[in-house]
């Protein structure tokens, strides 16, 4: 592989600005994908994806204090910088944003964004605040980065949804993306937290993307009860998980239940294995075939 050279990395919001205008003054297009770091191939898969449509990529790394509720693992989160420029620099990824808690919320800092409807159920309910501090960080960003592109993940796909429809709401002139969910070869959706888990924890993982395989193939197959889905994703759960948060299925768009799976249909499922919480999703459909 060719060798890439070390990404810029910019700590401060007006040489970040600075450097993203001049770009564009040059012609070129700018692609943002926002982080907290601990990188791995899902990350990854987004810059690959701005990359395809943008001249230059801004990763930002940045572990938001304000996205945590106070009995969550902000503290321990993992911070793994060095291994994380690495992988942006064999990426390809040209700058890295890696602001200073101050610089993003300077002292005095007292505005929030308010989620949108769509916040309401799930993540909302389970992590109150959580997306008041999620769209408050990423309008920032946004400021902060005037970028072309911003490449959100499927993985989160409650958080795409909000930061979509506040993009919208607000009038964010930036063109928003959404990239497909990223697994390890066994079907484990990628995460950060992933590396939290024991062995034996992260064997128990799997019936996450397991039970959302057997819903796929059940609706299939035809079935299309919103009730009798639920109950056979609790039955893979149920013996594997400390705790379900809960097991939605959705509609796509507005993320409200639904009795039947439509055209536009997701399941989310949140849990919690030992001290980690986990979550992943897959859309539906009822023409699907496996
Ligand atoms: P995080 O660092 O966990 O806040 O995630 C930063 C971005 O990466 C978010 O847009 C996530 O949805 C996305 N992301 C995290 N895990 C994955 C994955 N396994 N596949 C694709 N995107 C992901």
């Amino acid at each position: 592989m060719a060798e890439q050279s070390q990404p810029r990395i910019i700590e401060t919001a007006a040489s970040m600005r600075a450097e993203v205008r001049r770009l564009q003054r040059e012609g070129l297009r700018v692609g943002l994908v926002p982080t907290m770091g601990a990188l791995h191939d899902g990350h990854l898969s987004l810059v690959r994806m701005a990359q395809k449509s943008c001249d230059r990529v801004v990763t930002t790394i940045f572990v938001n204090p304000t996205q945590f509720g106070p009995q969550e693992d902000f503290s321990r989160y993992p911070r793994t910088l060095e291994r994380d420029l690495q992988l942006l620099r064999e990426a390809g990824c040209q700058y890295v944003f890696v602001p200073s808690k101050d610089e993003v919320y300077p002292p005095g800092y007292s505005t929030e964004v308010d989620p949108p409807a769509v916040a309401k159920r799930w993540e909302g309910e389970c992590r109150p605040g959580h997306f008041r501090g999620v769209c408050t960080v990423v309008l920032k960003l946004f400021n902060m980065i005037p970028a072309d592109v911003a490449v959100f993940g499927q993985k989160d796909f409650q958080q795409a949804a909000v930061l979509q429809q506040m993009a919208r709401d607000l009038n964010v002139g930036m063109q928003i993306k959404i990239g497909p969910t990223i697994r390890e070869v066994d079907g484990l959706a990628m995460s950060s937290r992933n590396r939290y888990l024991s062995p034996e924890e992260r064997q128990r993982a799997l019936s996450l993307s397991q039970s959302l395989n057997a819903a796929q193939a059940a609706v299939a197959a035809g079935e299309k009860r919103a009730v009798t889905l639920a109950a056979m994703i609790g039955e893979t759960l149920q013996p594997q998980v400390d705790h379900i948060d809960y097991v939605a299925i959705a509609d796509a768009e507005t993320l409200e239940p639904v009795d039947a799976i439509g055209p536009n249909t997701v399941i989310l499922l949140a849990v919690k294995i030992g001290k980690t919480r986990l979550i992943d999703n897959c859309l539906l459909s009822p023409t699907r075939h496996e």
